[in-house]
């Protein structure tokens, strides 16, 4: 009876197949009891992926064109930021400093903190590294000890280890440690790096936006001419009806508004342009910090 247990037993090992493989961290020949796509490494703890493949770099006019669109973008956010607070004193200062000087005074503090604030959180965001991952020793085994590239995995793109926090990204062209997003607006990454900069500086656009729109909408108010009503009597009034008379003050704004000054006309458009940038910042701050409450709770669960 032994016997046959033992002659199974040596059957069952003489059909085992291992099969050979090395490990890209450390270089040390591995034997897998069968074929695996994927496996870590007992020693170094790298995780080698077999159906990766050695990427070809990205051709030339897709990166040019990544990094136009960057640019553009960086340059019209900038540009216009300093519009906004160009055309904001110029069209708000005179009439806040003709109500009160003291109000005059506030309203240069404020708007002083404010575009620091936005352009400095912006700067940083922007031209800061969202974040470089550690260069570690790897390759060859008695420089690679154990467990020193615990869970990394390979960048095709790099050439390089990939710690477990980090994402490649393909315009930054580098693996970006706390990736969230690349985001065209800085044209940078979000990463560990410039986090809290980009999520300062959506606060801040948000604050500052909310401000110009509420003070456009206050010297605009000052700077209208007044409203000149036709054939305007208080019987007719009452025999128009709520339509009627809504139709009649349309009219009357849209008259006075053919009277509107440069200033004016130009506080008009920053209330309006103020209020479509903040209602997209708004949105972006949203998805920014709902992502970043996904990760931390992934990284709870995990
Ligand atoms: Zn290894
Ligand atoms: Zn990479
Ligand atoms: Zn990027």
């Amino acid at each position: 009876m032994d016997e046959e247990v033992a002659k199974a037993m040596h059957c069952n090992e003489s059909v085992i197949e291992y099969f050979e493989t090395a490990c890209w961290g450390c270089g040390l020949r591995l034997h897998l009891a069968s074929y695996s796509p994927i496996f870590k490494c007992g020693w170094c703890g790298a995780i080698t992926d077999r159906n990766q493949s050695v990427r070809k770099a990205d051709s030339v006019c897709f990166s040019r064109w990544r990094g136009l669109r960057d640019r553009f973008f960086v340059a019209l956010l900038f540009l216009f930021m300093i519009f906004v607070i160009c055309a904001g004193v110029w069209a708000v200062y005179p009439v806040v400093f003709s109500v009160s000087y003291l109000y005059g005074m506030f309203h240069c503090t404020l708007t002083a903190i404010l575009s620091i604030c936005t352009i400095l959180s912006f700067y940083l965001s922007a031209f800061r590294s969202a974040g470089t991952q550690t260069n570690v020793q790897w390759g060859s085994y008695p420089v690679v000890g154990k467990g020193s590239l615990e869970n990394y995995t390979f960048c095709v793109y790099c050439g390089k280890p990939k710690s477990p926090r980090s994402h490649h990204c393909r315009s930054c062209k580098m693996c970006v440690l706390d990736m969230d997003h690349h985001c065209p607006f800085i044209g940078n990454c979000v990463g560990a790096a410039n986090h809290r900069s980009f999520i300062a500086f959506l606060i801040a656009v948000v604050v500052s936006c909310t401000y110009v729109v509420s003070m456009s909408i206050y010297a605009g108010y000052h700077v209208w001419p007044p409203l000149e009503y036709e054939h305007l009597a208080l019987a007719r009034l009452s025999s128009l009806g709520a339509i009627g008379a809504l139709k009649l003050v349309a009219a009357a704004l849209a008259n006075s508004a053919l009277l509107l000054s440069a200033r004016g006309l130009l506080l008009i458009y920053l209330a309006f342009a103020s209020l479509s940038v903040e209602i997209v910042f708004r949105f972006l701050l949203g998805s920014a910090n709902a992502m970043k409450l996904q990760q931390r709770l992934s990284s709870k669960l995990l």
